[in-house]
């Protein structure tokens, strides 16, 4: 079977290796150190050549352990759920954390022996995949570490970032995410603030991409009114399949679609499955249900994939990035055409991706 070569909207690797603590975690990524779902090794074997790598800021600094997954998951295994979100993070506290994060990732792309790289325009980006192992876009999941005067901002571009979603569900001081909740209407709690939407006019001058996942449906409107790009969406999937508050109501879609945006699908689950359950005993022909109502919605050329792998549970035959293999004998089962799987797979991620970051 052919394999695709892949370039994804969401994972979270970083916050993978940051949990481990240790100075030389970025040779557990490199040489490989088969925990979680993402290295290097088993990125390569996948044909998982790229994504946008999350830079995110967990709740409880004071013990860092394995059980500080930022979500509970025993609770989202219930008929129905809501779950408390935890409180602001300053951003004086937040901006160590992302320090080091970026430190982690750019030690990645210094001792990778040009196998990574951090890419901060499109063409770039374009180049880049076709020559090496692994193509980054850096993405802030939850901007609590840029201050209300926006002095963080110029210096986080300078670093590589290119992508920011306002919130990670938890406020901050530019809006509000949604809850994780089930069965629930994203349009939960108020928009962005007057500083969230000037975040969103720094990044449009600046040409950072701004991710609207995870944020509540007043918040989303107030990006697709205040944005100059199209609206995208990480990794979230359709709400009328699974009525989850981090999933897109089709008025959501409509306006992607207008927009000419792009929505990247999540493997969680707890937002794939109609019953909203965070179970790993999920198949993944859910994933291939919800391509096929997104590209009915959408059109083939704005879809693609959002995984959330180490950053979320995933459905068992997803174990790891190697399962992709198993996902793409499914989709092709399914009649997804070649054309169409190499706009899934990375075409509909970099065609994006090189119009807003020219
Ligand atoms: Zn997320």
């Amino acid at each position: 079977m052919e394999k695709y070569n892949t370039f994804d909207g969401h994972n979270d690797v970083l916050f993978r290796l940051y949990l481990k603590n240790h100075i030389l975690a970025y040779q557990d990524f490199l040489n490989g150190d088969n925990e979680g779902q993402l290295d290097l090794p088993r990125m390569k074997e996948a044909n998982f050549k790229g994504g946008f790598f999350a830079i995110y800021v967990p709740s409880q600094e004071a013990a860092i352990t394995d059980s500080d997954k930022p979500i509970k998951y025993d609770d989202m295994k219930k008929d129905q759920y809501s779950l408390p979100l935890p409180e602001l993070i300053e951003s004086d506290i937040a901006l160590p954390i992302v320090m080091r994060k970026i430190s982690l990732l750019s030690q990645i792309e210094k001792y990778s022996q040009g196998e990574v790289k951090i890419c901060t325009n499109g063409e770039e980006l374009e180049q880049s995949f076709q020559e090496r192992s692994l193509s980054v876009i850096m993405h802030i999941e939850g901007a609590e570490c840029i201050d209300e005067n926006f002095y963080n901002l110029e210096a986080l571009y300078r670093t590589g970032l290119r992508s920011i979603g306002p919130v990670w569900s938890r406020p901050t001081i530019f809006g509000e995410g949604v809850p994780f909740s089930f069965p629930s209407s994203p349009d939960v709690g108020g928009g962005l603030t007057d500083l969230g939407i000037e975040l969103i006019k720094h990044c449009n001058d600046l040409n950072i991409i701004v991710d609207t996942s995870h944020l509540n449906e007043k918040g989303f409107w107030d990006v697709a009114k205040n944005s100059i790009h199209p609206l995208i969406a990480t990794h979230s999937n359709a709400h009328a399949i699974c009525p989850h508050t981090r999933n897109l109501t089709d008025q959501q879609l409509d306006a992607i679609k207008d927009t000419k945006g792009m929505v990247g699908v999540n493997f969680a689950p707890a937002f794939l499955r109609k019953d909203g359950k965070m179970l790993s005993d999920t198949n993944i022909q859910l994933i291939a249900d919800h391509f096929k109502y997104l590209i009915d919605y959408l059109g083939e050329d704005h879809v693609g994939f959002g995984s959330d792998f180490d950053g979320a549970m995933m459905p068992k035959d997803l174990r790891s990035v190697l399962g992709m293999s198993k996902l793409t004998q499914l989709l092709v089962d399914q009649g997804f055409n070649d054309n169409l799987m190499h706009k899934i797979y990375h075409q509909n991620w970099l065609e994006i991706i090189k119009h807003i970051l020219k």
